[in-house]
């Protein structure tokens, strides 16, 4: 779409408008009334290093849910157009990326200015203004008592669906719905579904306990989420002459598939046994290091089957796309970088906290991410 166009129009259609803004600002309010106020299941998040504990209310699914009604009834009474996101990508992007520079400059500015000893306030100070901006200063920082961490990775993921979902209005009014762009939604939709489902196991992962809030979080969560994972539908929409043979949709259906299963159950296994490391996994007692790692089931075949699962899980987004173009594997191939370096990181961070534990589970579990290959 970005090579059709030339300069002039591509800036042109940088440039936030007042319509972006707005739907912005719905947005994020929207999502803050929502989450303050909708039910939802209150989840103590992980012990801190100060023996703290975060809540999160897991209402995700509900905001959404309501969130896609309430724009479905607007479309439909002629309030809100449902191309408002495919027509305006670009504005909203950009507005986007300014949003994402002033929160992480005032996050910035409180972060330093704080006094606050708790593990989830306390500055962290390099005293190098990029790196600090970058990588954040402070590990929890809230806004009127909501947890930013929290509502971001929400707004990206929702922000996700919404994208995806003006992309098929678009193409249904072109007229140039196709089984590409049907298999490509409908993943994409189980996936953020599914996310919302286990929005609890948010609370236990890297980006929520070790990695603090700065310019990196908030930029991945409010703009590289929701604009980059749907690559696939924005290209789709402008090439929609790609065959599908059954033996393809088939073999694609199934990458999506046993890529679920990986994904959820390997992170369904270390949630359920940090809750309880006696609960059997696949119906036998658990294989435990040192009484703290998991050493069976998925996290007994490598050290992080759950990236194996998320990676065929990418995969299976782009290849309704077919293999003409590598634009629509942006996403597999950044997420395959992104977790190799992720899964540096926290071997390193774990050898660090669990110590000779972590060397007896290296022993017993070789596999980084693919038994046999890496
Ligand atoms: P993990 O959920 O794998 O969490 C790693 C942590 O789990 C470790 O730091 C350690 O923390 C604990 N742990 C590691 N091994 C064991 C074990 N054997 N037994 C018990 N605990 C263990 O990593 P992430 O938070 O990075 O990822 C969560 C999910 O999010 C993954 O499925 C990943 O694919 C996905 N993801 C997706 C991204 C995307 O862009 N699509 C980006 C990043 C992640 P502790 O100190 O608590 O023990």
């Amino acid at each position: 779409m970005l090579l059709d166009m030339d300069l002039g129009v591509l800036l042109s259609s940088l440039i936030p408008s007042f319509q972006s803004v707005y739907v912005l600002v719905f947005y994020f309010v929207y999502l803050a009334v929502a989450g303050e106020i909708l039910p939802g299941k209150v989840i103590r998040g992980a012990l801190l290093s100060d023996g703290s504990q975060l809540r999160y209310r897991c209402n995700g699914l509900l905001a959404l849910t309501l969130l896609v009604a309430i724009l479905g009834i607007c479309a439909k009474l002629g309030i809100v157009s449902p191309l408002v996101v495919a027509d305006r990508g670009l504005e909203l992007l950009s507005a986007t990326f300014i949003l994402c520079v002033l929160v992480t400059l005032a996050l910035y500015i409180t972060g330093r200015s704080s006094s606050d000893k708790s593990s989830s306030l306390k500055p962290h100070v390099s005293g190098n203004l990029v790196h600090d901006w970058w990588f954040g200063i402070q590990l929890n920082p809230q806004f009127l008592s909501i947890d930013l961490k929290f509502f971001f990775v929400r707004a990206g993921m929702m922000g996700w669906l919404l994208i995806n979902l003006s992309i098929l209005a678009k193409s249904v009014q072109d007229d140039s719905l196709s089984q590409s762009m049907i298999l490509y939604q409908i993943f994409c939709a189980l996936y953020i579904l599914d996310y919302f489902v286990h929005e609890e196991y948010m609370t236990s992962t890297w980006d929520i306990i070790a990695e603090r809030l700065g310019f990196m979080l908030v930029f991945g969560d409010l703009l590289w989420i929701p604009f980059t994972f749907s690559i696939q539908g924005w290209w789709l929409l402008h090439n929609n002459k790609v065959e599908l043979t059954v033996p393809a949709i088939v073999a694609n259906c199934l990458v999506f598939v046993i890529g679920y299963l990986v994904f959820r159950g390997a992170n369904k296994q270390k949630h359920i046994f940090k809750k309880n490391p006696k609960t059997p996994i696949w119906g036998k007692p658990p294989v435990v290091v040192g009484g703290k790692l998991l050493a069976s089931g998925y996290w007994g075949i490598a050290r992080h089957c759950n990236y194996l699962g998320d990676l065929m899980l990418a995969l299976s987004f782009s290849l309704p796309c077919g293999i003409s173009s590598p634009v629509p594997y942006f996403y597999p191939i950044y997420l395959l970088i992104l977790l190799i370096w992720r899964e540096r990181r926290d071997e390193v961070r774990c050898a660090e906290k669990y110590k000779e534990i972590w060397a007896e589970y290296l022993r017993l579990v070789p596999w980084r991410i693919l038994p046999y290959v890496y």
